[in-house]
């Protein structure tokens, strides 16, 4: 017998795998003597009311076998195909690309700038605490791209522009966790992205693909406004070589600076784009569990084992000007996010378990071409003009190392010095500023309103214990590579597929890769020559 069942159950029995056992075998009225399986398919935490209730669909199979519904992946190998699709960078985007060649039969040519997983490490560590940044090989450079070392969250808003449980599922296949197919918000974490990139390669590798690492796209040939051929600095030989490239997925992140640059010398076309700017607020983690359940968490007994660190999501206008949390990371870390010495970013990642004592999330402010008009001059590169003068101002006021200009939370909307900063898990370290003269007027009065009702919403969220840290500046990118809505290809260079979050055409890990297997698709459908 096949049961679905739909139960509201409490967090210690929706979170053990014995103690769900033992409500389904209740719910169905089983004898001891009856065999039961059970396969999970959604799982949400409802934490409005005071006692915290976690909605559960599942099926029960009674006497019988499991039927789990297979992760379907048929690669094809295709060391020999005719066809080649040259990726440039191993993000989500460019790996979901290669993926999704293997599948239709082409062959995916990747040039990543960054190291593998493994050796990309010792940069991070460097940077941590050496306070040394590796332009080509940080948290933004390398295999797996920015979303390698991150808290891994796989929600997106972007649904309908792709397959997202397809994702998932190959996520699944590479490794990670079967309840990210389950969980309402589904996460992975940084302790297990590496594994399951590296599994990724293996399996474009085995099936014919290839992967260069330290391999630098510098310069693009376009004849009669088609791509026709890169050119790709080898950053271990320092020696360039030229690869003829019918068919370029550009998927080179919001970090590639250099990029925009060059196109933007070469005249192919690029345009400032609306995009957000502000800080990273951390609070001790057991703090927002309080908020977030209603109760004073130390007191929740053993229950507390059984839920997860909790989150928000939080969005305020403030003048005409949004002001929202960004990439929220319960039990996380501040992580330092240059891509360049002369520059402070911020972001965050957590472990699977995400049991670090602090929260953070970056709060931050949606920006218009009416901000970056004072670099007008810049034209399209005005956005991200603004956004480098941002950063190397924190660096600045930081003390010109990757340690990060910070400040009490109350402290800030009130204009008072913090003598005194409470500890952070910016492993750089911090130091007291005056945050809204570093932010400047419209980003700092605009924080401030919004911190002001982010407290209204949650009772406890306005205090010094929380500091805020500069500047979370790369939550999207300022530039956008205009592509044709249907072909996916540049408005002017034929061959030419800007992809991804550095393109504009994503925000976050599953909406990149969706994006990635998009631009592959559209590829597919032009005839072999
Ligand atoms: C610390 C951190 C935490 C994050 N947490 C989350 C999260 O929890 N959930 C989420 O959805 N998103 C998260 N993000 C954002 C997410 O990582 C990005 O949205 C996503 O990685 C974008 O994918 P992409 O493939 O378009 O670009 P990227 O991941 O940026 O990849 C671009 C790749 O291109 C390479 N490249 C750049 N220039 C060149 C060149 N000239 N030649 C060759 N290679 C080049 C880069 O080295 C890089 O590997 C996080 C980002 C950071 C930095």
């Amino acid at each position: 017998m096949i049961s679905n069942l739909t139960l509201s159950l409490s967090p210690s029995e929706a979170f053990s795998e014995i103690n769900l056992k033992h409500k389904v075998r209740e719910e169905l009225g089983l004898k001891e003597t009856d065999e039961l399986h059970i396969l999970l398919q959604k799982r949400s935490i409802d934490s409005r009311q005071r006692s915290i209730k976690v909605n559960v669909s599942l099926q029960a199979f009674v006497n019988e076998p499991l039927k789990e519904e297979l992760i379907a992946v048929t690669y094809q190998q295709v060391a020999e195909k005719k066809k080649e699709v040259v990726i440039i960078g191993a993000g989500p985007a460019g790996l979901f690309a290669a993926l999704r060649c293997l599948e239709l039969g082409l062959k995916p040519i990747i040039f990543e700038r960054g190291k593998d997983v493994k050796n990309r490490r010792r940069d991070l560590a460097k940077l941590n605490k050496e306070q040394l940044v590796n332009p080509e090989s940080n948290y933004c450079f390398g295999e797996g791209g920015a979303g390698t070392y991150s808290d891994g969250k796989l929600y997106t808003r972007s649904s309908k522009r792709g397959d997202v449980v397809k994702i998932l599922k190959s996520l699944v296949h590479h490794g990670a966790d079967k309840t990210i197919l389950v969980d309402a918000h589904p996460h992975i974490g940084t302790n297990k992205l590496p594994k399951i990139i590296e599994n990724i390669r293996q399996t474009i590798l085995d099936f014919g693909g290839e992967i260069h690492f330290n391999s630098k796209l510098v310069d693009v040939t376009i004849d009669k406004e088609k791509i026709q051929s890169i050119n790709v600095l080898n950053l271990n030989t320092e020696q360039s070589t030229t690869y003829n490239a019918q068919y370029l997925i550009l998927a080179t992140g919001h970090s590639a600076r250099d990029i925009y640059q060059l196109l933007n010398d070469k005249n192919i076309a690029i345009e400032a784009k609306p995009f957000a700017m502000g800080v990273r607020i951390e609070h001790p983690q057991e703090m927002i569990d309080s908020i977030q359940y209603h109760c004073n968490i130390k007191q929740l007994g053993d229950v507390r084992e059984f839920l997860p660190a909790a989150s928000y999501s939080l969005v305020q206008q403030v003048n005409g000007k949004g002001v929202y949390s960004f990439c929220m990371c319960p039990g996380g870390i501040i992580a330092p996010c240059a891509t360049a010495q002369e520059e402070v970013v911020t972001n965050g990642w957590s472990p699977s378990k995400r049991n670090n004592p602090y929260a953070n999330s970056g709060i931050v402010v949606g920006l218009d071409a009416t901000d970056w008009s004072a670099f007008s001059s810049h034209k399209n590169l005005a956005a991200l003009e603004l956004q480098k003068q941002l950063e190397h101002k924190a660096w600045i006021a930081g003390g010109k190392t990757q340690t990060a200009p910070a400040q009490r939370l109350l402290d800030f909307i009130e204009n008072k010095t913090s003598g005194t900063l409470p500890s952070c898990s910016y492993q750089p370290g911090i130091t007291p500023v005056n945050m809204e003269a570093l932010l400047g007027n419209t980003m700092g009065k605009a924080l401030k309103e919004g911190f002001k009702s982010f407290g209204a919403k949650m009772k406890g969220y306005l205090t010094n214990e929380a500091v805020i840290v500069g500047v979370e500046s790369r939550t999207s990118t300022p530039v956008r590579i205009p592509r044709d809505r249907e072909t996916c290809q540049h408005i002017q260079i034929k061959g030419l597929y800007p992809c991804g979050e550095g393109a504009g055409y994503a925000g976050g890990i599953v909406s990149a890769a969706m994006d990635g297997e998009r631009c592959v698709d559209e590829i597919f459908k032009i005839p072999t020559l």
